[in-house]
């Protein structure tokens, strides 16, 4: 039971408190030039759960990973010839990048809902931007506002969404664009925009040529930006949900006090049932279950409440995902 939400003013002392605040794993809102983003290490996935857990999302979308510049960003994702371009243009600014994961991101899972894919941008906020070079790391940061709400651009409706469940809000006024920043694809050799944003979709084709408007799914496709329901990481064999037992050639995934006895390919996502803990651990323990040897993941029951739910609701795509392509 935390008091009121903390709010800092954004001189050196506030600053550097909010950076050793993001050091310890915990949580920051602060001002960026679209709305006010509320931060943790991009690095750590339990820092990244209490994101999840704080805004009371009932699923996990990937998050934006905030960098300082172009160079920071290119040693997280793939980042290409029009990659560079955009960021000449609009960088530090309104923009994010989808692009590949590179093999070595030492970026935590969860940012990415398990994709391989990471979305990236370099704010242009003075105090974004203070706050990334003395953090000196990547920070993850969705808007600060609980699910369902709109998208904070003032620390007074920061601290009404979230009240306590924010550690911490860096004061720098009111947003000047207010708007979410725009989305683009650069995964694949047609660009695609994501989500309209500041910067406009003509903007973006003057440098690139044409941009796929993929903001609404044409008539009978799957939407592409996880955003709007999306591609999910789903695992590549089947997920058996609520399981009460473990057949033969099935890996088990399970969750606190745990009744099944011993197994030889058997994760706990939290032996203590902490829900954030397990959070955390949910995209790498399905990778690691997810091999060739078995025929299935068993996964045991668990709480529908809090973080339990969006960690159930992944789980429900992945047994779905799996019965919907399972004919092909
Ligand atoms: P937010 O961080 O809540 O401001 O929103 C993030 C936006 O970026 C959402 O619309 C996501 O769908 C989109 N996004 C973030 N990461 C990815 C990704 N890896 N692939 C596709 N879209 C992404
Ligand atoms: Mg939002």
């Amino acid at each position: 039971m935390g008091g009121p939400a903390n709010i800092i003013r954004g001189g050196h002392d506030g600053v550097t408190a909010a950076a050793e605040h993001l050091q310890s794993g915990g949580l920051v809102a602060f001002p960026t030039e679209t709305v006010y983003g509320l931060g943790a290490d991009a690095r750590d996935n339990q820092a990244v759960a209490r994101i999840f857990e704080a805004k009371n999302r009932p699923s996990f979308n990937p998050l934006i990973v905030h960098v300082l510049d172009f160079n920071a960003a290119s040693v997280l994702g793939v980042l290409d010839e029009r990659a560079r371009r955009l960021a000449n243009a609009f960088w530090p600014g309104p923009l994010s990048f989808v692009v590949p994961r590179r093999p070595d991101c030492e970026l935590s899972l969860l940012v990415s809902a398990g994709l391989d894919t990471v979305a990236l941008r370099a704010p242009a906020h003075p105090l974004a931007r203070d706050l990334l070079a003395r953090f000196g790391g990547p920070v993850a940061a969705p808007s600060a506002n609980t699910a369902g709400e709109v998208s904070p651009t003032h620390t007074a409706h920061v601290a009404q969404s979230l009240g306590t469940k924010v550690d911490m809000i860096l004061d720098g006024g009111a947003c000047a664009v207010g708007l979410e920043s725009t989305v683009i694809d650069l995964c694949s050799d047609q660009p695609a925009l994501l989500r309209h944003g500041a910067i406009t979709h003509e903007q973006l084709e003057e440098l690139l040529g044409p941009v796929e408007d993929a903001t609404r799914p044409a008539d009978g496709e799957a939407p592409r930006s996880p955003g709007q329901l999306a591609r999910h990481y789903a695992p590549r064999i089947p997920v058996r949900l609520n399981a009460q037992d473990v057949e033969p050639n099935e890996a088990l995934l399970t969750f606190g006090e745990t009744t099944f006895g011993e197994f030889d390919t058997s994760l706990n996502l939290s032996p203590n049932g902490d829900l954030t803990e397990a959070a955390a651990n949910l995209f790498a323990f399905l990778r690691q279950l997810d091999t060739a040897t078995h025929h299935a993941i068993a996964v045991a029951p668990i709480p529908d409440t809090g973080l339990g739910r969006a960690i159930n609701d992944r789980l429900r795509r992945a047994a779905e995902a799996h019965t919907d392509t399972h004919n092909g």
